[in-house]
């Protein structure tokens, strides 16, 4: 393959130079032209090329930067910039004469604004205005989301239309559709930050944004992981200056931004898929191969070689070409693009969707970089495996035998939203069995309280339905991951138990009621809601205001019984306080015999209930009501 590229580079070389002369007589042509009729002779146009990162700071601990430059020819032209602190240490032409690289060190840089200059034959014949900005103070010591909080996951286009007036953009090819769930509904940042006072009040103290940079993608765009411009909000949901906005007012209000992002894929309509850097940007391109899906292979020690290139560099649906993060500039590119993020925005963390499908090597590369610039930040991973083994390789502080470090420090814990929703679904108490063997599995992780726990994501059935739509069942499966270790992430709607009937993704992530002019019922005021639905809003809200102040919950240890007299029994305690939560499955009103339960229950007198505030004098045999969660906490 190198022989061919190189004869590619030569190639367009020469076809470069063929081209540059006719252009050369044109111009002379044109020049003779004004002359004769007497005009005065045009200076040559001078372009402003695209340059990424758009801009950047100063006083980061990494002092290097790569700009990634974009216009015609400019990969023919040399490079000028004189700036106090700036060194050009660095500029690459690649074999795409429309893109050149400039690696710069930032070392004794002050902020300040300055041109980059891109000169030919001694004339500029681009010019790029480039600027460093101030860091906020304490930037690098932000806090990431961690067990303290409650994340609220939420789909942008489906939450609330704050501004109808940009639910349709010029020159943007999806219009909005609000005659099917398939189509863009209009919700945007604005409906966000209206409705920030009710995320608040809920007692989330995080957002998890489904991704909301540019998709303009013909169809389908509104789930919003086809990327089309790194740099850029979506116009649909706002500008960046808007999502920027919206990130200080949640801050304001003590919530944390988590952002979405996507290394894997971009979208086929992406800018640079019309004019590609290098010829191994994207991997299998042109003739794509859709991946096996088949993750393992990252850990499987017999995985050929083949399979493993099936898997990661296939691409995950057509309309998304899969990014070759081996390429060193891509990669550089990418992991600048989240450093960008993170400082423009003050965000407290990332999600990282379809963890393993990347190259494992430069995500593992990624987290060090973030992790260095941002000690006390947090990232998950999205990696849909129901085997611990397979998350946990991935894991910081993992010790792999075949010596990968992964250095993510958190993952979306899949087996226990499976675990859980299966053993409350399926008939029987003796399912429980499998949230107990689930968690006794944590072996695996160097830190499983760092993990995120959840009911329900935007890419699966609704909890309310995978539990057959039984809201007893519903409020113990809440309950639990509001109790257990880890970061709980609730879905939005949930908190008021949103259901479907349809089959399609498009039906889980339906519009939140309220969000809409005019829409007759509205979750916001609880105008509508069926008498059920508040019933579940207040058992979400009061149970996450608890579990806010709620050190023990947060990083308390936690012990557990073998499920017993179709009961599951947790304890969560510190050197202060102990909490014990029991999931009882019966149908009935059931009697714990709490004898077994003695090596935690010494000492303790008392309880208070917390979702019902009643008050338990004897913990010798507590009474359970049919199918239901209840917290205890312990008085000593
Ligand atoms: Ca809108």
């Amino acid at each position: 393959t190198n022989q061919s590229w190189l004869w590619h580079v030569a190639f367009k070389n020469k076809q470069f130079i063929q081209m540059k002369k006719y252009l050369s007589i044109l111009l002379i042509l044109v020049a003779i032209g004004f002359t004769a009729t007497g005009k005065p002779r045009k200076a040559t146009p001078v372009v402003q090329p695209r340059v990424e990162p758009t801009f950047w700071w100063t006083g980061m601990k990494n002092p290097q930067l790569q700009l990634m430059v974009h216009a015609e020819n400019i990969g023919t032209t040399r490079v000028a910039l004189a700036y106090p602190g700036v060194r050009v240490i660095g500029v690459t032409a690649v074999e795409n004469p429309n893109y050149l690289f400039i690696d710069l060190d930032l070392s004794g840089a002050q902020p300040g604004k300055f041109e980059i200059q891109f000169q030919k034959e001694g004339k500029t014949v681009a010019l790029a205005p480039y600027e460093l900005k101030v860091r906020e103070p304490g930037s690098a010591w932000r806090k990431g989301f961690n067990s303290s909080d409650a994340m609220y996951l939420i789909m942008p286009d489906r939450f609330a239309n704050g501004n109808p007036g940009n639910d349709e953009v010029t020159g943007m090819k999806e219009k909005p559709d609000r005659s099917t769930l398939m189509g863009r509904q209009g919700g945007d940042i604005k409906g966000l930050k209206d409705h920030l006072g009710y995320i608040a009040d809920m007692g989330f103290t995080a957002i998890w944004l489904n991704p909301l940079l540019e998709n303009d993608m013909p169809t389908f765009s509104y789930h919003g992981y086809a990327t089309t411009d790194f740099y850029k909000v979506d116009g649909r949901y706002g500008s960046n200056e808007e999502y920027r906005e919206f990130a200080e007012a949640a801050r304001e209000k003590g919530i944390k931004l988590i952002m979405d992002m996507i290394f894997n894929h971009c979208g086929s309509e992406h800018w640079w898929m019309k004019d590609m850097p290098m010829a191994d940007w994207i991997n299998f391109y042109p003739d794509y191969k859709i991946t096996t899906h088949v993750r393992n292979a990252n850990q499987d020690p017999y995985a050929s070689s083949y399979d493993k290139a099936m898997f990661s560099d296939g691409w995950f649906v057509p309309t998304m070409p899969d990014l070759n993060q081996r390429n060193p500039y891509l990669a550089t590119y990418l992991i600048q693009n989240s450093i960008w993020w993170i400082e423009y925005v003050h965000l407290a963390g990332i999600r990282m969707d379809t963890y393993p499908y990347p190259d494992k090597e430069v995500m593992a590369e990624w987290n060090r970089l973030i992790t260095e610039e941002y000690p006390d930040f947090n990232i998950v991973g999205e990696e849909w495996y129901l085997n611990q083994a397979v998350l946990s390789y991935w894991q910081k502080g993992k010790v792999n035998i075949d010596g990968y470090r992964g250095d993510l420090p958190s993952l979306m814990d899949f087996p226990l939203q499976n675990a859980v929703s299966t053993a409350l679904r399926d008939p029987g108490t003796g399912e429980l069995m499998k949230i107990y063997e689930c968690l006794a599995n944590d072996f695996q992780y160097p830190d499983p309280g760092n993990l995120v726990v959840f009911p329900d994501n935007h890419d699966m059935t609704r909890f309310f339905v995978q539990v057959n739509r039984d809201v007893s069942l519903f409020k113990m499966g809440i309950g639990f991951f509001l109790t257990t270790r880890g970061i709980p992430q609730i879905y939005y709607g949930s908190e008021i138990m949103m259901n479907h009937t349809g089959t399609h993704d498009s039906e889980y992530r339906k519009p939140f009621p309220g969000g809409w002019d005019g829409d007759p019922i509205n979750g916001f005021t609880g105008l509508g809601l069926t008498a059920q639905e508040k019933e579940i809003q207040q058992f979400t809200q009061k149970l996450l205001n608890w579990r806010k102040g709620k050190e023990v919950i947060h990083s308390g240890k936690m012990t557990h019984f073998v499920p017993f007299d179709g009961c599951y029994v947790f304890f969560r305690y510190n050197d202060h306080e102990k909490v014990m939560v029991v999931l009882n499955k019966n149908s009935q009103e059931t009697a714990l015999k709490t004898d077994r339960l003695a090596e935690m229950l010494t000492g303790c007198s008392g309880a208070r209930e917390v979702i019902s505030g009643k008050e338990v004098t004897s913990l010798s045999s507590l009474t359970l009501p049919p199918k239901s969660i209840s917290i205890f906490e312990l008085k000593k």
